[in-house]
């Protein structure tokens, strides 16, 4: 089952009355960020586009630590790609599948969603193990750096 937001605010609240953590704004405020990503984002991104749309700044090391909190909530998941630049956050869902392209220069990661591909992973059986979920990344080089690397010869 997907989270929605309020089932997800529900979650957090249970999760941090539990630990006996404070209810701050800001860390709802993190998470009401988190929910209107469409899709990954690194940390560093959900905190610029935090402090842009609101007036109550909040500083870095609350949306860290309000993501590693969430992480433990199993509300959002995080990838850690080989060679990608940043760690990359995402809400967690149960029935999605995860394929990414990461430029092994750079490390820019872009998702993308191709339902063929989806379906002839998710079609495939294992002998004593049932698959649950994915994960694909495919390496390569963007196109600024191709571009380069063309440059340079
Ligand atoms: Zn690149």
């Amino acid at each position: 089952m997907v989270n929605s937001f309020e089932t997800a605010k529900e979650k957090l609240t249970a999760y941090l009355t539990e630990t006996k953590k404070s209810k701050t704004i800001a860390r709802y405020n993190v998470l009401k960020a988190v929910y209107e990503q469409k899709s990954c984002f690194t940390a560093e991104e959900l905190y610029q586009q935090i402090n842009a749309n609101s007036k109550d700044r909040v500083c870095f090391a609350t949306v860290y630590n309000t993501l590693l909190i969430l992480q433990d909530c199993k509300l959002i998941v995080k990838y850690r790609l080989d060679n990608a630049v940043s760690q990359y956050y995402e809400v967690a869902s149960e029935t999605e599948y995860h394929h990414f392209i990461v430029c092994s220069e750079c490390g820019a990661m872009r998702k993308f969603i191709d339902v063929r591909l989806q379906n002839t992973i998710r079609s495939k059986t294992f002998k004593g193990f049932k698959a649950q979920k994915h994960t694909l990344t495919i390496y390569g080089l963007c196109t600024a750096c191709s571009r380069k690397k063309k440059k340079k010869g």
